[in-house]
């Protein structure tokens, strides 16, 4: 471009914003406001039609001002996402421009807006951070081509008002719109832990609003850009350099490389020229990446734009001033909201949240975990809902839907108030329980332990009414440290939580690492399939330094005390030969420091391979307990990826294949008389607990909170009858025993005999 049309472009433009400026200084009407956008908009591009289409839901577009075409169509011309061009700039989010409307795909002519004499159109989404909010359009009686610059120019008028929507300049008497983050919204997300809760919002980042966004000094605005850039550099740099944490090397690598990127700067200070302010243009940048995102498939591409996102954000707070502590109080019923987490950060809020909700995250990521241990009901992927929330806006959360409703309206209120309600009283009955032992009426004694991981979870060992730990994933400690913790630290942890456990028995699990755990201090193995790859007792026993410390930090830990350990992923008899044979090492190690042995050491074996329930008789008399890992072994028996939603749910647990496996399994197991247990997920889960055991089954472990219901459901329920059942709808040639299972259960809820 040459120079002087840059310099006529940038005075044009920035009149154009500067003119903008004074009209939202003046007090006016919303829909005053709009008028004026759309009067000197025209005049300045020298267009005879200047248009603002707005979003009405999220599927229709309202024609809300417009110079040039019949003002009685005002209000009245609507159109839905995807029709005629407006609609497509809508949808695509992208710029059309064309000299001849009329002669393109997809054109519709609204008979009641006049538009029929123009010929030329240029439409620019209208949005903000990739929120969609309407479309900017010009049109001319010639049929002529749009320049580069009006284009630019028109975009740019298109992000002032965005920005001016957010800051509500369009609301009040007369109104074009409602006030924004003011309505009911749902979103829909998926589970990431169970449970309602309601409370106020509390953001972990708080949104920047600018509000500065015009400017007529560009020199100055150049100069705060180049500063708070500098200043950004520092302070990555020195987030680098005190850091070891792999994951978190390679966000901020990214994070410098935009830093230092000057195509991100200079289209800044192109902006900046252009009469948006420093703030503005770097707001703008960040529009158009998070545009980007919605279009993009590919992981790692995703990843670095997200990078860019938060290097804005980083940026917009130095420029406005607006840290982390704005002066908002946290409310006294927090739920938090977050594009994601890490589970430092959710342990440092811990259990004064009423429940979280993230943008992003997945049912397996640490931020679940710890979620899961600290019982708050986490709903993951609801996309966007930090661009909408505030501070304080009230919410409820329906972990068991996965849907959070934002200011919820009253209808809403009343339903949510009565579920959980509903669930208070549930709780209620279970608590009724809690100190009883869980015998069914057909003089069944089931154990029901708890699953744990940290501190946090030991709490519920008591409130629950657990008899013990039946899995203790010691992995959880390594997954929320950046390093690795020091023999020291395992052993006060380990302590720590046989002191909390009393004389209840907790089952530690070696480091069940690989796959979807990864530590962050440890370089991921580029394997093409990590859940069948080097994974748990295959990593401990190929690199034993780890096991060898965690094993001597058991020891120590028990301080005499009696142990129970278990070796995760064992797929052969070898595996856990080798995993004894490095228990009796660790043992005469200790020995010989003379250090206290535990009063006795109970060794087993989770069984989460198909290959181990077909092991030989051997295994089954030397090993001294199983727990089948049902997550685990459900999906190699089914070859359906547990962390994959698309396979995940298709194969049921009470698919009578595998149903009969798991009898299998409880036969050999009494043949040799190991103790057997039931870890994973699906005992926690009360139709599933009662099956299992039905068929055989006498100790299920799972998370605290699923105890009360499952423990309801067994002290009410004959396993004879339930077997029978199930043998019955397996006779029959069904596949799955659910529905003869649930139609038994409401035949003897009908009958008084509630299972419920
Ligand atoms: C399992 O696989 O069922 C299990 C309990 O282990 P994890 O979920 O930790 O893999
Ligand atoms: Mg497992």
């Amino acid at each position: 471009m040459s120079d002087r049309r840059e310099r006529t472009r940038e005075s044009e433009s920035r009149k154009l914003l500067g003119r903008l400026r004074d009209t939202m200084a003046v007090e006016a009407a919303g829909q005053a406001r709009l008028d004026r956008i759309t009067h000197l908009t025209a005049d300045s591009m020298g267009t005879e039609v200047c248009s603002i289409y707005l979003f009405r839901d999220d599927e229709t577009l309202e024609l809300c001002a417009t110079e040039g075409l019949n003002a009685g169509a005002v209000h009245e011309t609507r159109m839905r996402l995807g029709e005629g061009l407006v609609g497509q700039v809508a949808r695509y989010g992208k710029v059309v421009s064309t000299p001849v409307a009329p002669a393109e795909p997809g054109f519709r002519y609204m008979p009641e807006t006049g538009e029929e004499i123009y010929s030329s159109f240029l439409g620019v989404p209208i949005q903000r951070l990739g929120e969609k909010l309407g479309v900017l359009v010009v049109q001319t009686r010639d049929s002529r081509d749009f320049t580069q610059d009006e284009i630019y120019a028109l975009e740019v008028v298109a992000m002032v008002l965005a920005e001016m929507t957010e800051l509500g300049a369009f609301v009040g008497e007369g109104a074009a719109l409602k006030a924004r983050h003011t309505q009911p919204v749902m979103f829909r997300g998926s589970v990431g832990q169970e449970g309602t809760a309601e409370g106020h919002i509390w953001l972990h980042e708080p949104r920047v609003v600018v509000t500065h966004f015009v400017t007529d000094d560009p020199e100055t605005e150049m100069a705060r850009l180049q500063a708070a850039v500098d200043d950004l550099r520092v302070s990555v740099d020195q987030l680098l350099a005190d850091t070891q944490d792999a994951e978190q090397i390679e966000v901020l690598e990214a994070y410098r490389m935009f830093a230092n990127s000057k195509g991100w700067m200079r289209r800044m200070e192109e902006d900046i020229s252009n009469g948006l302010s420093a703030e503005a243009a770097v707001e703008k940048e960040q529009s158009a990446a998070k545009a980007r995102l919605k279009s993009v498939a590919d992981t790692y591409l995703r990843e670095r734009l997200q990078d860019l996102d938060d290097l804005s954000n980083r940026l917009l707070r130095i420029l406005t001033g607006q840290g982390r502590e704005t002066g908002a109080e946290m409310p006294d019923d927090p739920v938090l909201v977050a594009r994601n987490i890490g589970p430092g950060d959710l342990l440092e809020y811990g259990r004064k949240l009423r429940g979280v909700i993230l943008e992003e995250g997945s049912v397996g990521s640490h931020a679940a975990i710890v979620a899961r241990a600290l019982a708050i009901p986490l709903v993951i992927n609801t996309g966007n809902i930090t661009n909408e929330a505030l501070n304080g806006d009230h919410v409820m959360i329906d972990g068991d839907q996965g849907i959070a409703h934002l200011r919820p309206d009253e209808t809403v209120v009343t339903a949510f108030r009565d579920k959980i309600a509903m669930q208070a009283q549930a709780q209620q009955r279970y608590a009724s329980i809690r100190d009883r032992a869980c015998v069914t009426p057909c003089g069944e004694r089931i154990e029901l332990h708890m699953n744990a991981g940290l501190m946090a979870d030991l709490p519920s060992l008591a409130s629950s009414g657990a008899e013990g730990v039946g899995l203790f994933r010691t992995e959880l400690q390594f997954l929320i440290r950046n390093k690795m913790p020091k023999r020291t630290e395992l052993v006060d942890i380990y302590s720590r939580v046989m002191d909390a456990a009393g004389d209840k028995r907790v089952v530690f699990r070696t480091l069940d690492i690989g796959s979807d755990k990864v530590l962050p201090y440890m370089k991921p193995a580029d394997e093409p399939n990590p859940a069948l790859g080097w994974r748990a007792i295959r990593v401990g026993l190929d690199k034993p330094g780890v096991m060898r410390m965690q094993l001597q930090a058991l020891l120590r830990a028990a301080k005499g005390r009696p142990l129970s350990v278990m070796f995760p992923f064992v797929a052969q008899y070898s595996e856990y030969a080798a995993g004894i044979a490095e228990m009796d090492k660790a043992i005469e190690r200790e020995k010989k420091l003379g250090h206290l042995l535990p009063e006795n050491i109970t060794t087993g074996s989770m069984l989460e391979t198909p290959a181990l329930a077909f092991a030989s008789r051997r295994f089954f008399s030397e090993v001294e307990f199983l727990s089948i890992g049902g997550n685990d072994l459900k999906q190699f028996f089914f070859a359906a990826d547990r962390e994959n939603e698309r396979v995940r749910r298709r194969y049921d647990t009470l698919n009578v294949s595998f149903l009969t496996f798991i009898e299998d399994i409880i036969s050999r197991c009494r043949e040799t008389g190991t103790h057997l247990s039931f870890c994973g997920e699906d005992a926690g889960r009360p139709i599933e607990a009662l099956c299992l055991t039905a068929i055989g089954l006498r100790s299920l472990s799972m998370r605290p909170a699923s105890i009360g219901p499952v423990k309801n459901i067994l002290m009410r329920s004959n396993l004879t009858e339930v077997k029978a059942v199930i043998d019955n709808a397996r006779n029959r040639g069904e596949q799955s025993v659910r529905a003869s299972v649930m139609e038994y259960l409401g035949s003897v809820t009908g009958r008084g005999n509630s299972a419920r």
